[in-house]
């Protein structure tokens, strides 16, 4: 028997026409009669189950046929996809070939001599030191840069924990003079049995500064992202900005220290900052007197100056930052873990 589409057309048509009869046929009861060991015996095959043996039998191979057609297309398709990968790679191969030999050889043919190979190789293995060398001295780099911070931060009292936590303190959060202590990252957990035991630790909160700078007063923004009331603009507010609440415009100290900048500044207007211990400062803007200079050694009970309104600024009130290491921090979640480290020590 020839092949050709006719054929496999009739063919088709063959089986599709006993498919179908084999489907809708009207299957009658079968009786059997078998004999065994000398007794009869009597079968009988219901229609029902004939029809439904014949039909099953049909779904069957009909399933195996159709999965069979997926599978070739999909081996075929992948074959493909695999060939188009396989001219691919040869392409890059031999980009990567005629990038080696450019200056080598002007008529270069696409088979490698055996000098082209040890060239190939060597260029490879150069490229590989290359990377590994860079690879090397950044890792030095960032070790050094490690351990430079880490001297840093041993000298300047901060254990990497409190650095973490201050850093941490989210920026909401309104200042509550009697408020809820037990929100204080300190008071949870390890860090406070560290506290009674690490004596850096304790160095490292006595350097926090204790007291907020006006005695009485109105928190009219907060430490964190906001829009700027001139801009429009979103900043991030690097610290409180506070209002008198009782007419008394001193401004103190927050910790004693030493002043390191007394001036007018275009933004901050009259500015004073102060050094505490351990690598925080305080700085206290927009005020209307500047009643220190540089050098100064301050206290506590030292008036700095006079809430104003000198520089970028919409009203009279304090700008209060305190900074870690030249970070600002939360200058009220600061104070609060210092006077919780100076109640619990004052027990
Ligand atoms: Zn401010």
């Amino acid at each position: 028997m020839r092949f050709s589409p006719l054929h496999l057309f009739s063919h088709v048509r063959s089986l599709s026409r006993t498919v179908r009869h084999l489907w809708v046929r009207d299957y009658q009861d079968v009786k059997l009669i078998l004999e065994q060991s000398g007794d009869l015996r009597y079968f009988s095959i219901p229609a029902g189950f004939q029809r439904f043996f014949a039909r099953s039998t049909i779904v069957v191979s009909g399933v195996v046929l159709f999965s069979l057609l997926v599978l070739s297309v999909t081996s075929l398709s992948l074959a493909t996809s695999r060939a188009r990968l396989e001219r691919s790679h040869e392409e890059v191969f031999r980009a990567l070939i005629s990038s080696t030999a450019e200056s080598q050889d002007a008529d270069y043919d696409q088979t490698l001599t055996e000098e082209q190979m040890v060239t190939l190789a060597q260029t490879i293995r150069d490229r590989d030191m290359s990377i590994r060398r860079f690879v090397e001295t950044s890792m030095v780099a960032v070790s050094e840069e490690n351990d430079t911070l880490k001297t840093q931060l041993e000298t300047s009292g901060l254990t990497e924990k409190i650095v973490k936590i201050i850093q941490q303190n989210s920026p909401n959060g309104g200042f509550n003079v009697d408020g809820d202590l037990q929100s204080n990252p300190l008071m949870r957990g390890k860090v406070a049995e560290e506290l009674a035991t690490n004596r850096s630790l304790r160095e490292v909160l006595y350097a926090l500064p204790g007291r907020m700078p006006i005695s009485n007063f109105s928190l009219s923004s907060d430490f964190g992202i906001r829009k700027h009331p001139l801009t429009g603009k979103s900043h991030f507010h690097t610290g409180v900005d506070l209002m008198s609440e009782a007419g008394d415009d001193k401004i103190y100290a927050v910790k004693p220290g030493v002043v390191v900048m007394s001036e007018f500044h275009n933004q901050y207007g009259n500015t004073v900052v102060i050094r505490h211990s351990n690598g925080v400062e305080s700085l206290y803007a927009h005020m209307a007197q500047l009643l220190v200079k540089v050098g100064d050694k301050v206290t506590t009970d030292k008036v700095l100056g006079y809430i104003g309104n000198t520089g970028f600024s919409t009203g009279k009130h304090l700008h209060f930052e305190i900074l870690v290491g030249g970070y600002p921090v939360n200058p009220q979640k600061v104070i609060r873990t210092a006077q919780y480290v100076q109640q619990i020590e004052n027990k």
